[in-house]
C-alpha cells in the first residue's frame, strides 16, 4: 500500500482549527466559533486581528506598489529606519523578513566587528535555553539540543553559558581570547519566558565594554510593545550594539529587522548582506502603521497596564494550587510554570475557546495582543484559571492529585530598574 505524505511538511504538530477571520482579540473558525486570542499567532498580531488602520494602509499601498528591488530607493524603507532610530536611540537599520533573518545578520555585523578588529575567528557568547531560530546560524546560537539535533555540522564560533549567569561568561572570556559579542534574549520567549535580572544586563554591559565586545539582543518577541516599552531594553535603559527585531514588526507581514549602535554601526557596506524582499514597500507601510497605532491608541502603556491586570488576577486565584510553580512576565509576556509537561493544555484551551501556547513543555505561555482591553483581559484569566485547576487536580495517568504535592507558588515581575 502506498501512503500519500502531506503535501505540506509536517514540521509543526498543528491543533485541529483554521481560522477564516478575525477582529480585534477574537478569531472565528470555518464553523464560525469564536476564540479570543491571547497568543496573538505567537507575538505577532499585536494590534489584533483586521485592524482598520492597518488593513487601510496596506489596501492602499497593495493598489499602489508591492515590491521595489533594493537595487532602487524604498522611501518608505528610510521613513521606518528613521522611525526606528528615533524611538530605539539606535543608528542604522537592515531589514529582512523574519526573526531568524535579523539574528542572521546580527550574527555577521559581531562577525564582521572582528574581522576588522583582526580577530580571525570570532565567537559569540550564547545562552543555554535560547531561541533564535532555525536557519543554521541562528539554529547554532538556539541552546535546545533537540532543534538542533539531525541538522550538524552546525555553525562553528558559539561558546554557550548558562542565562542570567555572568560569572559563567568571565569564565567564558578566559577560555575564549577571541570572543566579540555576547546574544541573549532580554526575556527568554520559547525558553519559558525566562527573565533577567536589570542589574545582570548593566554587568554584562560593563562586561561587554570592558572586553571591546559588542552586545547583542533579540528582540524578536519582546520588541515592538510587547513588554510595555517599545522596545524590551527600555526599562532599563541598558542599550545593545545591535537588536535583531521581526513578529510584531509589521503586524503580520512577514519583516525583521537588525538594528546597529556605537561600535557597530558603520561596518555594512554594499554587498555585505542583502535581501530580496528586505524592506519592501509593503511590509514597510504595514510597519509605519504599527507604530502610528502604537502611538494613537496609547499602547505602550496599556499593555503594561493589561500585563499587570492579568498577572496579578491569575496571581490572586491561583495562589494554593497545588503545582503551580511560578506566574512571571513582563507587560503582556506571560509565562505560569506548572511542575510538570502540560502540552496538552493548549488544545483544551481552544476546545474551551481561548488560544494560548505551552513552551518549554511546562510554561503556558500568553502573548494577548496589545490592544485588549479590561474586560478581554479579565476573560482570558477567567477561562484559564478552571482549565489549570482541572489539568493540575489530576495526576500524569489521570488519578486525582494527592494534596501533598504541594508546590510553593512563586510570582515574579521582571526588575525595571
Ligand atoms: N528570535 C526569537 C527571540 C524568537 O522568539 C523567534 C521566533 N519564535 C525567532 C528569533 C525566529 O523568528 P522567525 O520564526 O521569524 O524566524
Amino acid at each position: 500500500m502506498i501512503v500519500a505524505l502531506p503535501a505540506v511538511m509536517p514540521t509543526y504538530n498543528r491543533l485541529p482549527v483554521a481560522f477564516t477571520h478575525g477582529r480585534g482579540a477574537w478569531l472565528w473558525d470555518r464553523d464560525g466559533n469564536r476564540y479570543l486570542d491571547a497568543l496573538s499567532g505567537v507575538a505577532v498580531n499585536g494590534l489584533g486581528h483586521a485592524h482598520p488602520k492597518i488593513t487601510a494602509a496596506l489596501s492602499d499601498q497593495i493598489a499602489r506598489l508591492i515590491h521595489a528591488s533594493n537595487l532602487y530607493v524604498i522611501p518608505e524603507q528610510d521613513e521606518l529606519a528613521e522611525l526606528l532610530v528615533d524611538i530605539s536611540g539606535m543608528s542604522q537599520v537592515f531589514f529582512a523578513n523574519s526573526g531568524s533573518e535579523a539574528v542572521e545578520c546580527a550574527i555577521k555585523v559581531a562577525r564582521l566587528y572582528g574581522h576588522k578588529q583582526g580577530n580571525e575567528c570570532p565567537h559569540i557568547v550564547v545562552m543555554e535555553g535560547a531561541f533564535h531560530g532555525r536557519t543554521l546560524a541562528s539554529l547554532t546560537a538556539t541552546g535546545n539540543r533537540a532543534y538542533q539535533r539531525g541538522f550538524e555540522p552546525l555553525v562553528d564560533g558559539f561558546v554557550r553559558v548558562p542565562f542570567g549567569d555572568l560569572p559563567a561568561i568571565e569564565r567564558a572570556a578566559a577560555d575564549h581570547p577571541n570572543i566579540a559579542a555576547v546574544l541573549l534574549e532580554i526575556v527568554q520567549g520559547e525558553g519559558g519566558i525566562r527573565l533577567c535580572s536589570a542589574a545582570y544586563l548593566r554587568s554584562l554591559r560593563a562586561l561587554c565594554d570592558h572586553h571591546g565586545w559588542l552586545l547583542l539582543y533579540d528582540e524578536a518577541q519582546t520588541g515592538v510593545g510587547r513588554t510595555g516599552e517599545y522596545f524590551g531594553f527600555q526599562h532599563t535603559g541598558v542599550r545593545p550594539d545591535v537588536m535583531a527585531l521581526a513578529k510584531g514588526l509589521a503586524s503580520g507581514l512577514p519583516m525583521g529587522a537588525c538594528l546597529v549602535a556605537g561600535p557597530a554601526e558603520g561596518l555594512f557596506g554594499p554587498g555585505n548582506h542583502g535581501s530580496t524582499f528586505g524592506g519592501n514597500p509593503l511590509a514597510c507601510i504595514a510597519s509605519l502603521a504599527t507604530f502610528e497605532v502604537l502611538r494613537d491608541e496609547g499602547l505602550l502603556r496599556n499593555a503594561a497596564r493589561q500585563g499587570d491586570r492579568i498577572l496579578n488576577s491569575l496571581t490572586t486565584w491561583l495562589a494554593g494550587t497545588p503545582g503551580v510553580v511560578e506566574i512571571r512576565g513582563q507587560g503582556l509576556m506571560i509565562g505560569i510554570e506548572l511542575h510538570r509537561n502540560c502540552r496538552e493544555l493548549a488544545r483544551t484551551a481552544l476546545s474551551g475557546g481561548l488560544l494560548i501556547n505551552v513552551t518549554a513543555d511546562r510554561v503556558i505561555r500568553l502573548l494577548p495582543p496589545l490592544i485588549i482591553n479590561d474586560t478581554e483581559a479579565d476573560e482570558i484569566v477567567r477561562r484559564l484559571v478552571p482549565l489549570v485547576e482541572q489539568f493540575l487536580s489530576q495526576t500524569d495517568d489521570g488519578e486525582p492529585m494527592s494534596s501533598e504535592a504541594d508546590d510553593r507558588l512563586c510570582v515574579r515581575r521582571a526588575t525595571t530598574s
